[in-house]
């Protein structure tokens, strides 16, 4: 098998940025895992495709995965991440 020239396109690291930045968000959140399994927990898609937590009052939600649960799943990574580096070496 040869190497293809697609795929592997380096890993983004961004450290620092903007402060808006979900990266750095789900970084801090990933401190608080209460936090973000509730938000996994609660941020699931209805049969229409769209986040079920988000919905506002005239119904029409925010298409899932909405921003909140993207964010809880970085966290997540980074949350494993940061318990693999702990345990592992
Ligand atoms: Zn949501």
């Amino acid at each position: 098998m040869t190497r293809g020239s697609t795929g592997d396109r380096g890993h983004r690291v961004s450290v620092g940025g903007a402060d808006n930045e979900p990266s750095s968000m789900a970084a801090e959140m990933a401190a608080m895992p209460v936090v973000w399994r509730r938000l996994l927990v609660a941020h699931v898609p209805d049969r229409l495709g769209r986040c079920s937590a988000c919905r506002t009052s005239s119904g029409s939600g925010e298409r899932w995965p909405c921003s909140l649960r993207r964010i809880a799943e970085e966290a997540e990574r980074i949350y494993e991440l940061e318990l693999g580096r702990a345990v592992g070496e």
